[in-house]
């Protein structure tokens, strides 16, 4: 018999799938972690004419194409005040394959990886792959990551810390002093920063600041996609920046694993970054429109919920068999311990739905609240 890894054992399929699939078809899908809208026209559109003009037939470059990695440097200076050199991007298969690459190239056997817990699970199934030990570290009170307990977690075993501001699962927003801190803890330690930034332009309260502002040591790598923005989760398309020497590293996985990212996501990808940034905003405005609606109903039960001031979901604290029975009532929610230990006990709510869907699922969430109280 042949053996699998020890490495692929320490890993399960994510728990979001299972709720999904025992949901049935008709339920109202509150667990999606995808916008609920189209891909902007104009990305769609530069992608099919690359395709007709024979232009997405071949490998690009393996860090993609020079007029994505322009597209994405301008995107930098535009929104974050970060002055990147195209030749250290990398554009990869998402945000989830910029994550990959990055643990892969700086986690050695054994070394531990900090992320939030609860977290994206893709934080420590991807520390298992590598060979690495996951650190989940407990949030505050109003949910965000506390850099103390970030800088208490580090040891010298330590190789990378996760930062994940707007977050998934939790919708919390970490203030620019927080990414400041951010940014000194990974100089100081000389532990690696991956910020995970896939949310950034769903802010609805504070601001979105990257520790790599912040970092003078070159230790912080921005990992981003066209996932969340753009509502491109189908087309695979993110990337990964940070120092020079960090991205040829990266680009040693990537280049055996990937060679490139699909070339004709590359083309909808520089039209969507460079192009009008209209879709994104109104985006940002329905989201922030069906938080409060969300945020409304989830009082009115009587269940407290930090308020999420970006990305798009809520995170309220709630009963025993809460989630069970919202489920059978046919909304589908994620239970908070999919994301870690210590999210047992809350419920994740996606509100990338439309209003009406939104306020239909509220009610049923309202009727479940009775039943189980
Ligand atoms: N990071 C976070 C926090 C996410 O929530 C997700 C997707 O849900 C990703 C990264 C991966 O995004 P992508 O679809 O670009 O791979």
């Amino acid at each position: 018999m042949i053996e699998f890894s020890e490495r692929v054992e320490q890993v399960s399929i994510s728990g979001i799938r299972e709720v999904f699939e025992a949901a049935g078809e008709d339920a109202i899908n509150l667990g999606l972690g995808q916008p609920d809208f189209p891909t902007p026209e104009h990305a769609r559109e530069a992608a099919v004419e690359a395709i007709r003009a024979g232009k997405a037939d071949a490998y690009t470059s393996n860090k993609g194409t020079l007029e994505l990695r322009e597209a994405i440097a301008a995107k930098h200076a535009r929104d974050n005040d970060l002055e990147v050199d195209p030749a250290d991007i990398i554009a990869t298969s998402g945000g989830s394959e910029a994550l990959h690459i990055a643990l892969e190239a700086h986690v050695d056997q054994d070394e531990e990886v900090v992320f939030p817990d609860p977290g994206f699970v893709s934080y420590e199934a991807l520390t298992h792959l590598a060979g690495g030990q996951p650190k989940p570290v407990g949030l505050r009170e109003d949910l965000t990551l506390d850099p103390a307990a970030v800088e208490d977690a580090i040891t010298d075993d330590t190789a990378a810390f996760v930062v994940n501001s707007p977050a998934n699962p939790t919708g919390a927003v970490q203030s620019p002093e927080d990414m400041r801190e951010f940014a000194r803890i990974a100089d100081e330690h000389d532990v690696l920063c991956i910020s995970d930034e896939v949310y950034e332009h769903q802010v609805f309260e504070g601001e979105h600041r990257s520790p790599a502002e912040f970092s003078e040591a070159g230790n912080v790598v921005v990992v981003n996609a066209c996932s969340k923005a753009y509502s491109m989760t189908g087309w695979r398309l993110g990337w990964v920046t940070g120092p020079n020497d960090r991205i040829e590293r990266m680009l040693r996985v990537h280049q055996y694993a990937q060679a490139c990212a699909s070339a004709p996501a590359q083309f909808a990808a520089e039209a969507a970054l460079s192009g009008p940034q209209d879709p994104v905003a109104e985006m940002r405005d329905a989201f922030e429109e069906r938080r409060d609606v969300l945020l409304d109903g989830l009082a009115e039960m009587g269940l407290e919920c930090p308020t999420p001031k970006g990305a798009f979901y809520a995170m309220p604290k709630v009963p025993e068999g809460w989630v069970e029975a919202v489920i059978d009532r046919g909304v589908v929610v994620v239970p908070g311990d999919a994301f870690g230990e210590r999210g047992a006990g809350y419920a994740r709510i996606s509100y990338a739905t439309d209003m009406e869907t939104l306020k239909e699922a509220i009610d049923i969430m309202a009727e479940a609240t009775d039943a189980v109280r």
